[in-house]
C-alpha cells in the first residue's frame, strides 16, 4: 500500500488538565475527502489542529508527505500551512480591518502573487461561493454563513493539497450546506486536493469518502462510505 499523504499516530493534546487527544490516529491518502465526526468535546478541532500544523502535539507524530510535521518549528508550519493547506477554522481567521476580497487575495498576496493577479482570483472564488457582491465590505458586515462561504473562498484560492474545514457549514440552512458542500468536492475531485471536514452532523459526513470517529480523544472507528463505498 502506498504511504498516505497525511497521517497522525499516536496524538496526545491536552490543554492543561484537559485531556484533548488521547491516542487518536488518522489517515488520509491524496485526493480522499474524509469526514472527522464525534460528539461536541471528543477532540475533534484538536486533532484538525494538530494534523494542520497550527497546534503541535504533545506526543505522537504527524508526517506530511513525509515531512515530521510535529518536529517543525513555529515559522516552518505557519510557511508549510501557507504553501500546502487552506483552512476553514470556526473562529476569526478574517481580518476586520481589510474588505473581503482582500481577505481572499490575502494567502496570494504574502505568496508573492501581483496584487491584481490576486484579486481577479479573490474574485473568482467569492463570485463561485456566491458572494462577489460582498467584496468590498468588511467582515463584521456580513452574516455568520456569508462569512462561511468567504472563509471556504480564502481556503480554495491557492490550489492547496489538502483543505481542513471546522465545521464549515455550521451557520448555512440545508440548501446552502448542499450548494457550498458540493462545490468545495467538485473542486478537490477535479484538482485532487483531499479535504478534512470536521463536522458532528451526520448529513454533512454522508458527503466524504470516509469517516474517523473520535470519542474522548481517541479514534473509535474507521469506516468506507460515501460515494466511493459500495
Ligand atoms: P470537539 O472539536 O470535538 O468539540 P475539541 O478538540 O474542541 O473537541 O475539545 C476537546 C477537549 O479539549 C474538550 O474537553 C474541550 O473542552 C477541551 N479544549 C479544547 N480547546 C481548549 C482550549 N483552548 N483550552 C482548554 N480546553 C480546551
Amino acid at each position: 500500500m502506498s504511504e498516505p499523504l497525511l497521517s497522525g499516530r499516536n496524538l496526545r493534546k491536552a490543554y492543561d488538565r484537559t485531556s484533548a487527544l488521547d491516542a487518536a490516529w488518522f489517515d488520509l491518502s491524496a485526493g480522499e475527502i474524509v469526514a472527522v465526526t464525534g460528539r461536541s468535546g471528543s477532540g475533534k478541532s484538536t486533532l484538525m489542529l494538530c494534523l494542520a500544523g497550527v497546534l503541535r502535539p504533545d506526543s505522537g507524530e504527524v508526517s506530511f508527505d513525509g515531512v515530521r510535521v510535529d518536529r517543525l518549528s513555529e515559522a516552518e508550519r505557519s510557511l508549510l500551512r501557507r504553501r500546502e493547506f487552506g483552512l476553514v477554522l470556526q473562529f476569526g481567521q478574517l481580518l476586520p480591518e481589510l474588505t473581503v476580497d482582500d481577505n481572499v487575495a490575502l494567502p496570494l498576496l504574502l505568496d508573492g502573487r501581483p496584487r491584481r493577479d490576486a484579486r481577479s482570483a479573490a474574485r473568482m472564488w467569492l463570485e463561485r461561493f456566491g458572494v462577489a457582491e460582498l467584496a468590498l465590505a468588511r467582515p463584521g458586515q456580513l452574516s455568520g454563513g456569508e462569512l462561511q462561504r468567504v472563509a471556504l473562498a480564502r481556503a480554495l484560492v491557492t490550489g492547496p493539497r489538502i483543505v481542513f474545514a471546522d465545521e464549515p457549514t455550521g451557520a448555512l440552512d440545508s440548501a446552502g450546506t448542499q450548494q457550498v458542500l458540493e462545490l468545495v468536492l467538485d473542486t478537490a475531485r477535479h484538482e485532487g486536493m483531499s479535504v478534512v471536514l470536521v463536522t458532528h452532523d451526520n448529513t454533512v459526513a454522508a458527503f466524504a469518502d470516509r469517516e474517523v470517529v473520535l470519542a474522548d480523544g481517541c479514534t473509535t472507528s474507521v469506516s468506507a462510505f460515501g460515494p466511493g463505498a459500495s
